[in-house]
């Protein structure tokens, strides 16, 4: 039998210390206060063993979130597993992006594609209260949580199953938001830092020799079917990818092209308008 305190330490050798100290919070059912507050408490022998579990699966490399099924994301914490990528700090520009746009628009129509656990969709939906929301992904798994996601935050959002636009039919939006998968398929990141457990299908398109870019070129040879005029296109995309991705929707006939950097200093999303120009083929 150990304490928490004693747990905390041994676990703290294996693991990063803030990380052991989460996960023995989240098998104990108890605080940071408590763990320093009583630290001689005695772990039941099932704790004992599921913190045992976890801090080897750690130390293995799977990512705290799944650990803990859940993540924090805009100041809201979020049902997570490994059927969505786990809410990433700069997908935060987005979500401000859109929602700046949307605040703009009486009644606005929005639609986020490849929602994941449905963090965008349903950050826009709290903070733009007349916006009809609407959210697709492939992933049935991935949708369980974005509905459950959904319910715990109090807001309605239509979830869709389906690739890309195609649950949509030919319904028309203000706003096309999107977080694609956009990791070229041979970028050793995919091999690092915990992202070999998230699912493959949502951080890359797959394609070997491509630039990663192949779902984003499938949303913007779409957006103008599916985009009011004057209706923009906000798409996350990888820190050296600004500069394609706008040549893409220039291409396409959009407007107002630009990008916006992360709070880190980097490129990371582009949009554009659709204006009247006609798509160039
Ligand atoms: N920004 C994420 C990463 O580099 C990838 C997210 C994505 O593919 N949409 O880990």
């Amino acid at each position: 039998m150990s304490c928490l305190g004693e747990a905390w330490r041994q676990a703290s050798r294996r693991i990063d210390r803030l990380d052991a100290r989460l996960l023995l919070e989240h098998v104990c059912g108890c605080s940071h206060a408590d763990l320093i507050a009583h630290s001689e408490r005695e772990m039941s022998p099932a704790q004992a063993v599921d913190f045992a579990r976890l801090v080897a699966r750690r130390a293995a490399g799977e990512p705290l979130a799944y650990l803990v099924g859940s993540a924090w994301f805009c100041g809201l914490e979020f049902a997570v597993g490994p059927g969505a990528l786990i809410p990433r700090p700069e997908t935060e520009l987005l979500v401000d992006l859109a929602a700046r746009r949307a605040g703009t628009l009486d009644r606005p129509g929005i639609i986020d594609l490849g929602t994941g656990s449905g963090i965008v969709a349903i950050l826009l939906a709290r903070r733009c209260p007349r916006a009809a929301l609407t959210a697709i992904d492939i992933s049935a798994a991935a949708l369980g949580l974005a509905r459950a996601n959904a319910a715990r935050h109090g807001v309605h959002v239509r979830f869709l199953e389906g690739d890309w636009y195609a649950p949509a039919g030919s319904e028309r939006f203000d706003l096309i938001v999107s977080n694609p998968p956009y990791v070229a398929a041979g970028d050793p990141h995919l091999c690092r830092n915990g992202l070999p457990f998230e699912p493959r299908r949502a951080l890359t398109d797959g394609l070997e020799g491509g630039d990663g870019l192949d779902c984003v070129r499938r949303i913007v040879a779409g957006a103008s079917r599916h985009l009011h005029p004057g209706g923009w296109l906000l798409m996350e995309h990888g820190w050296d990818q600004a500069r394609k991705v706008r040549k893409l929707l220039r291409t396409a006939g959009f407007g107002a092209v630009a990008t916006w950097r992360d709070g880190a200093g980097i490129e990371r999303v582009s949009g554009g308008k659709r204006g009247a120009l006609k798509p160039v083929q």
